[in-house]
């Protein structure tokens, strides 16, 4: 008897938290177990039990990711579980290309692979910079609702695509040792809620293993919204109001939502590193084009 037979059978009056429990606990694990021993047999394969557990983890885990099929975030057409993103709409995300080596600012193609001009008349606090797509609609849609509108459901599909973007960026080099959120002031924290740059590390942090520190830095001043200011402002706006404390990391991936001029990383990697940081990579869901 197959789980959507078992559901179907179930009047719909009736149709209780504890009949789903019990749907979940006893008889779907049961039917899997079944489908699978069914499978073992068929292939006659010689298995210790720590790959059999595995199978049955990802056989049961595959059947019910099967069973649950959500709204596409974007286009609200059908897709599956967890990302919320259709394969139509992940494609057609806009990614980074052609990059700054330093800094990940978009250059044409015919710059790809060297330095843009800030990075080539100032240098730059931080190691690195790695964005998995521009700034641009529908991406810049997402940040904003994940920012302004608690919609925090953005994080997941956005999240994956940086971490894919990160683990071919580190195939040969060593991953750094803790993940430090940008900090938001205690004001703007009590009235959001929530640190978008904290939400999307936690979600970094569980494809990368690495740990996050979300209270290593501090943004001590309420600063002006950098989006209305120009380059020479935005630096000025966030000079000197972040405070680090004393840690012993080395290598520091520092996590954003969003690069636009870099004022506000380039300001913390200068702070951690006068708190003996070596290395400071920035990571990012977004770049914003010039
Ligand atoms: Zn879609
Ligand atoms: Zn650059």
């Amino acid at each position: 008897m197959s789980l959507c037979a078992t559901v179907n059978q179930i009047p719909a009056g009736k149709f209780t938290t504890g009949y789903l429990l019990t749907i979940l606990v006893v008889i779907f694990p049961a039917v899997s177990l079944h489908l699978y021993s069914i499978e073992s047999l068929v292939r006659d394969d010689i298995r210790s039990i720590s790959p059999a557990i595995n199978n049955m983890i990802h056989f049961l885990r595959n059947k019910l990711q099967s069973l649950i099929t959500l709204s596409c975030l974007l286009c609200r057409e059908a897709c599956q579980w967890p990302d919320r993103l259709c394969q139509g709409c992940m494609d057609d995300l806009p990614r980074i290309q052609h990059t700054c080596t330093l800094c990940s600012e978009p250059l044409p193609r015919s710059d790809d692979g060297y330095l843009c001009g800030v990075c080539q008349k100032r240098g730059r606090s931080f190691n690195s910079c790695t964005a998995a797509l521009l700034y641009l609609p529908p991406v810049s849609n997402m940040l904003q609702r994940l920012k302004y509108n608690d919609n925090l459901a953005f994080s997941l599909p956005l999240t994956r695509l940086l971490a894919d973007t990160l683990q071919m960026r580190y195939r040969f080099e060593p991953l750094p040792e803790v993940i430090l959120p940008v900090p938001l002031h205690r004001s703007r924290l009590l009235k959001r809620g929530y640190n978008q740059s904290t939400v999307l590390a936690r979600h970094i942090s569980q494809y990368m293993k690495i740990p996050v520190h979300h209270r290593l830095l501090t943004r001590e001043q309420a600063t002006l919204p950098q989006l209305t200011l120009t380059p020479d402002q935005r630096r000025k706006n966030v000079r000197n109001t972040f405070s680090c404390a004393v840690n012993g990391y080395r290598h520091v991936a520092l996590m954003d939502d969003i690069v636009t001029t870099g004022a506000t990383v380039e300001e913390l990697s200068r702070l951690l590193k006068q708190h003996g940081a070596k290395t400071v990579d920035v990571w990012c869901i977004a770049r914003t084009p010039t």
